[in-house]
């Protein structure tokens, strides 16, 4: 078996794959991906499962580019034209509609299981690409010319670069020695399919509860919702736990009924939730991508669109310096992609703590505030453009295949098309 690789990328997840598939496709490089668990559970039609990611139409183009999405959306996407968010304490809110960017929808509902084993299919393609689960590493060292894993079966592994796609808890960040900067938010996540009385619409809607956010994304079937409700760690494990009359009926009351009753719900699982942002993205022959490199409160569900973007654009540095013959694990190559997406992801996060913190303020000055801010936000229209166009990536600085047409090709063909419906 071969033992050296030009890059090694640590986890298989969704963004590890990514990376994988970005790099086999536009280079020739020797690409070997470790995954840790063995395939348990395949996506099937039903039940939905549990976890769900708003996919950013930045996603869809990448997933695009690599051949993906057709299996992806062959199977099953939800697309979602409208946003409404709102809060709880006074009512105030703001809409989002995807006619105003002229695009057909503002994201997609997608299990990230289905996501997942499309792309798994997706490696089989490449000759070069080696395809290793389950994989446990046992240690890591490095020297000036390589990097070498050792698997706890003694297998020996050499590579120019390894990237650590491993998660949150990323073991080769550690082994690496590359500090995170943490904050427990003391908060988990229920995440459930629910089914309500009312129609979901094809709207994503989010309220702003004193106890922290509840999310209803809507499913492919028009009243099935997957649901994403942050509460303090004690009071979600207690949700999680109650009897399902008992739960249907405090969830359908923390959305004031907007999807009338609750009137089915899967089995509930709770998620804890960290904000967490590595000190640096690169060391040398080491690089940082997805929720190896940061994890941030699912308010905003872009976890997994930021880390899409790390994969596209450390394999954008990675194959424009093959191509042009320099070396693509040198360090000053690498520092080129963590200066590139650290501070698009600092923004982010950064924006993501400062709304969280906003909503979860008890003083009358902030909350009063905020009610200007999302009814005044609201009647802007440029204002609320900029800020949709930012979530559904569309914006500067985007690795080639995450880019779109320029916005005015987008609104003349957007007009025609629908000038023939
Ligand atoms: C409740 C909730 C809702 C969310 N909603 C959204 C959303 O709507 N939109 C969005 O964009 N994001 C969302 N996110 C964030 C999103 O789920 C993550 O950002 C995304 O899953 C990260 O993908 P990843 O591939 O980086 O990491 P992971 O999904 O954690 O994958 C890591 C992989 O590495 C493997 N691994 C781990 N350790 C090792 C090892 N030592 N050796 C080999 N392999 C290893 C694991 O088995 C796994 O396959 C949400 C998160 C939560 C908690």
């Amino acid at each position: 078996m071969q033992t050296s690789y030009d890059i090694i990328i640590v986890g298989g997840g969704m963004v590890g794959l990514t990376l994988a598939c970005a790099l086999a496709e536009q280079c020739t490089l020797s690409i070997a991906v470790l995954e840790a668990k063995l395939p348990t559970h395949d996506w099937q039609l039903s039940p939905y499962h549990h976890r769900v990611s708003a996919v950013a139409l930045s996603s869809r183009r990448i997933l695009e580019s690599l051949e993906v999405w057709e299996a992806i959306a062959k199977k099953r996407v939800s697309p979602f034209t409208k946003i409404h968010v709102w809060d709880a304490l006074n009512q105030a809110d703001i809409h989002f509609d995807s006619t105003a960017i002229a695009e057909p929808c503002l994201g997609y509902i997608i299990e990230n299981n289905l996501i997942q084993s499309a792309l798994q299919e997706r490696i089989k393609h490449y000759p070069h690409l080696t395809w290793m689960t389950p994989v446990e590493l046992s240690s890591w060292c490095v020297n000036e010319n390589h990097a070498q894993l050792t698997t706890s079966d003694g297998r020996v592994l050499t590579t120019r670069l390894a990237v650590a796609a491993d998660g949150a808890q990323s073991w080769l960040r550690k082994e690496a020695g590359i500090e995170v900067d943490r904050e427990d938010y003391a908060q988990g996540a229920i995440v459930a399919a629910v089914r309500t009385a009312l129609p979901h619409e094809r709207i994503a809607r989010q309220v702003f509860l004193p106890t922290g956010p509840l999310a209803f994304l809507p499913l492919a079937e028009p009243t099935l919702s997957s649901i994403v409700w942050s509460l303090p760690s004690e009071l979600a494990e207690m949700h999680r736990d109650s009897q399902v009359h008992e739960f249907k009926h405090a969830l359908a009351q923390a959305f004031s009924h907007r999807l009338g009753e609750v009137v089915d719900v899967d089995k509930r699982y709770v998620f804890p939730l960290q904000r967490q942002q590595a000190r640096h993205y690169v060391k040398p022959r080491v690089a940082l991508v997805g929720d190896a490199a940061h994890t941030m409160h699912p308010l905003a569900g872009q976890g997994v669109n930021l880390g899409l973007l790390d994969a596209a654009s450390l394999a954008e540095m990675i194959v424009e310096a093959h191509h042009q013959g320099r070396d693509f694990a040198a360090f000053a190559n690498l520092r080129r992609y963590e200066r590139w997406r650290r501070a698009d992801n600092l923004a982010l996060l950064g924006g993501v703590d400062g709304i969280k913190c906003l909503f979860a303020s008890e003083k009358k000055s902030i909350q009063t505030l905020r009610s200007m801010g999302l009814t005044l936000t609201n009647r802007f229209n440029w204002i609320k453009n900029m800020f949709i166009r930012h979530a559904v990536g569309d914006r500067r600085g985007l690795p080639r295949i995450a880019r779109d047409l320029p916005f005015l090709i987008r609104c003349v063909t957007h007009k025609i098309s629908m000038k023939s419906h």
